[in-house]
């Protein structure tokens, strides 16, 4: 009892470090932003906005959204500004994004990083960036190992994080799957699309004045990782 009462305040404090605002995980694909976004969703309650979840649930649910998109995704290039705002500003205006929430893949045009950043100053909410930085070989291998559950969505990977058994989903049994856009020639596209279009938003944000933390992600454990991440948030100087 003792020990749960500790961790509620613990966390509580924890929350009020973020002070309501955004985390805005960047990084090119690869990177594990959505990893590092699920150890952020533990530790400080709030929640996960992906907006590559998003878009493939509109695919997997196959309407409208979902089929004017589809192609685009599976090609690895970036889909409409307009659609993505849309999603965002639907989303976090949510009641569970009061105290914060964290945005993974979005925004990752400089348009989406102008309109995201209007809909925070209206909240009047800040933003903190994470940089998560790894070297592109590393990338390329970490994608080419990397396998999900079609059904519960779990990533696996076949160096750090291998199921069970191989090619087979440890919570439900479904037989792992290559995501779309992992394909060799999509995964090239895709870094492309990153260089281009959104590394240059850390500009961008360091710019207009947003706290922008660098984290080296190439080597270590997530959870190390991640324990960087937290550092830099407590203590950011
Ligand atoms: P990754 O970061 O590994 O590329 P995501 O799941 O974030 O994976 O994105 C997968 C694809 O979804 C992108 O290649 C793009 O087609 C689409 N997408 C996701 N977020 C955005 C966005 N903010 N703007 C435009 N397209 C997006």
């Amino acid at each position: 009892m003792l020990a749960r009462t500790t961790s509620v305040i613990a966390h509580s404090r924890e929350t009020g470090l973020l002070a309501g605002d955004a985390v805005v995980l960047f990084g090119p694909p690869g990177s594990g932003k959505g990893t590092q976004a699920k150890f952020l969703v533990a530790h400080f309650g709030i929640p996960q906005i992906s907006t590559g979840d998003m878009l493939r649930d509109h695919i997997a649910r196959r309407d409208p959204i979902g089929r004017a998109i589809e192609a685009r995704m599976k090609a690895g290039s970036l889909v409409s500004d307009e659609l993505v705002n849309d999603l965002v500003r639907a989303r976090v205006s949510e009641p569970d994004c009061a105290n914060g929430f964290i945005l993974d893949g979005y925004p990752r045009t400089r348009q989406q990083a102008e309109v995201l950043t209007d809909l925070l100053r209206e909240l009047k909410r800040g933003e903190v960036v994470i940089h998560l930085v790894v070297d592109y070989n590393i990338i390329i291998a970490r994608i080419s190992g990397r396998r999900v559950c079609p059904k519960c969505g779990t990533l696996y990977n076949s160096s750090s994080r291998p199921s069970r058994i191989p090619g087979v989903c440890d919570l439900d049994g479904e037989s792992l799957v290559v995501r779309e856009d992992d394909r060799e020639g999509v995964v090239l596209e895709r870094l492309e699309a990153y260089e281009r279009q959104t590394r240059p938003l850390i500009d961008y944000f360091r710019g207009i004045g947003s706290r922008v933390f660098e984290v080296h992600a190439s080597s270590g454990t997530p959870e190390a990782v991640f324990g960087k991440v937290l550092e830099l948030l407590r203590h950011p100087a």
